[in-house]
């Protein structure tokens, strides 16, 4: 194992400060840093000296032995513990659990986002699988701290394995039920998880507490459960590594992985890379983002995926169509640049709606507004190509347009699709009506 890089920022908030420095000596769950503002607090994942206390990171060599034990958080009452174990959501998201679960639901939903909607990870059905019963001690936990009557599984209902895992377990909790969901982008991001369970549309700017619940993922309340239950920090976090790697691009998925671990000793775990890769996406196809083989895991990473080489397209123009729920423009134009094209003109879909802080949400995540005056722009602009982030609704509608305009589409995910053998994002293979409650 290399250095551990451990980040002070690894949540939704200000980084936090460092409490150590350089030749201290650390256990896992030593409490390393701490939040000055919205935040949560971190932990050292490994047994070892702190070598180096940089702006952004604090670099731990880990001792060649590593022990299982850890320095538990203190006894409290059971939101303290969340809080002081720093969980985050790791979805991705990494809003503060400790905060999210202040919250008065007076009677309401915990609702728990199982959709693990990004193509090809597969650690959060694979928990439910191997550790169901952790993840109900979660959703119990979670009900009770911000005083829910009821909690809603939101679960693809391709994951046949671990739906039926989800049925045995709850056959006699009257207060937990189970909605599947449709095999579409994006299904787990939060007001789709509300919409979908509840039947409720919120607006961009309304959180779900405005529909009397909090949405959740399945490995935060598993974290939450070691909080409560082991008194264990959150210093370890659960991914898949897929992709080009030695061995074939099948899943591989490390639970309890310690965070700061670098993105090349995984892929080493894996197998290793197999030949040089177009690019090594960390986070999900959609949402992820070209990383290096020396970046560190965080909290929230959830996939690292090592991808084919890029087409080139020899400098053709590019027109690139910005979705709220995939890549944000500059990634966008970074995928379109690593192809070799010319990104002359940028549109967005209609329903990615700007928030005050730059950020873009949808206003009704994946039901298309139609994408028929973008592919307009595109053809006025005189693009040879474009290339779309929209979730599967608006590609389908995209594809309805763009190429008999003559536009040739790419999808940001193309490349990632095609070396984890997924269909290509195009026309809609999948009805909208699967959902259900059972
Ligand atoms: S409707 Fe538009 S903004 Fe919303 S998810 Fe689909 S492509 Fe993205």
């Amino acid at each position: 194992m290399g250095n551990i890089q451990i980040l002070l920022r690894q949540h939704v908030g200000a980084p936090c400060a460092p409490i150590v420095k350089a030749g201290d000596e650390v256990k896992k769950g030593t409490l390393i840093a701490t939040p000055t503002g919205l935040g949560a607090n971190i932990f050292s994942s490994v047994y070892g000296v702190v070598e180096e206390v940089k702006e952004d990171r604090i670099i731990i060599k880990p001792d060649a032995e590593q022990k299982d034990e850890f320095v538990p958080i203190e006894e409290g009452s059971k939101l303290d513990m969340v809080k002081a174990a720093g969980v985050v959501g790791m979805g991705g998201a990494g809003f503060p659990t400790g905060v999210k679960l202040g919250t008065d639901l007076d009677g309401g939903y915990i609702l728990i986002n199982a959709a693990e909607c990004e193509p090809g990870l597969k650690h959060n059905i694979m928990q439910i699988e191997n550790e169901c019963d952790k993840v109900i001690r979660g959703v119990k936990y979670c009900m009770e701290i911000s005083n829910a009557a009821k909690a809603i599984f939101a679960i693809k209902k391709k994951n046949e394995n671990a739906v039926k895992t989800l049925k045995e377990a709850l056959k006699d909790e009257a207060a937990i039920s189970i909605h599947l969901l449709p095999d579409i982008y994006p299904m787990g991001e939060e007001r789709a998880v509300v919409r979908e369970t509840l039947g409720i549309e919120l607006e961009p700017t309304q959180l779900p507490a405005a529909a009397k619940s909090i949405v959740i993922n399945v490995e935060t309340l598993a974290r939450v459960a070691e909080a409560i239950d082991e008194r264990k920090p959150s210093f370890s976090k659960n991914l898949t590594v897929i992709g080009k790697i030695k061995g074939g691009n099948k899943p591989h998925v490390f639970m309890d992985v310690p965070v700061g671990t670098s993105v090349g000793d995984l892929i080493e775990m894996a197998g290793g890379l197999d030949g040089e890769p177009g690019e090594i996406v960390m986070g999900g196809p959609f949402t992820g983002k070209a990383t290096t083989l020396d970046a560190p895991i965080t909290k929230t990473t959830g996939g690292i995926i090592p991808t084919i080489e890029f087409p080139d397209l020899h400098g053709a123009t590019m027109g690139v169509l910005v979705c709220a729920c995939g890549g944000d423009e500059t990634r966008m134009r970074d995928i379109a640049t690593k192809m070799n094209s010319k990104v002359v003109s940028v549109a967005r879909c209609k329903q990615a709606a700007e928030m005050k802080s730059g950020a873009l949400k949808c206003e009704r995540p994946g039901n298309c507004p139609g994408q028929v005056k973008n592919s307009m722009q595109f053809k006025k602009d005189k693009c040879e190509y474009i290339i779309i982030g929209n979730c599967s609704d608006c590609s389908n509608t995209v594809m309805g347009s763009a190429p008999k305009m003559g536009l040739k589409v790419f999808h940001q995910t193309d490349h990632i699709m095609r070396t984890i053998g997924h269909p290509l994002y195009r026309y809609l293979r999948v009805s909208k009506k699967v959902d259900q409650d059972i």
